[in-house]
């Protein structure tokens, strides 16, 4: 259950906006974090936003890899942001692919419905980052949330 005072939270994407795109990333070795994304989530974590991953993973879904590689991936790319000053409050993933019709995959709002009913959260002033204005930005215009795409974000 939900309890606690609501705060902001940076809703961030994953690949193209944390780390490099591979795609379909999941091999550790190749985990590239993008300095400007760690500076942007350093600026919100510092203002006390939750700072919560929303991807996309129809990877596991195609076949292309599994969840405990997702996992593995994930957890190497956790310990570079702590590394780095960044504390990741939660992922959420979506393993679908694009035919499965499901209500979690960006740009629905799934994801973020899950993570409301985990943390307690003011979404009116949360953001959304990344670096699809079709799939990220989309996502936050459903939601009403601003949008920042990362591309935009260089100055942080
Ligand atoms: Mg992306």
């Amino acid at each position: 259950m939900v309890s606690g005072v609501p705060r902001p939270a940076l809703f961030i994407d994953r690949d193209g906006t944390i780390n490099r795109d591979c795609p379909y990333c999941h091999d550790p070795a190749q985990l590239h974090v993008f300095m400007n994304a760690v500076k942007l989530m350093k600026h919100y974590q510092k203002l006390g936003f939750l700072i919560i991953v929303i991807t996309n993973q129809s990877g596991i879904n195609r076949g292309y890899f599994t969840e405990d590689d997702l996992e593995r991936f994930n957890s190497a790319l956790l310990r570079r942001l702590k590394n780095m000053g960044v504390k990741i409050d939660a992922i959420y993933y979506c393993p679908h692919r694009p035919d499965e019709g499901c209500t979690c995959r960006k740009p629905e709002t799934g994801l973020v419905k899950n993570a409301l009913s985990d943390f307690p959260i003011d979404l009116e002033h949360s953001v959304m980052v990344g670096d699809r204005d079709d799939i990220d930005g989309e996502m936050a215009k459903r939601l009403g949330i601003e949008f920042l795409n990362i591309s935009q974000a260089a100055h942080f």
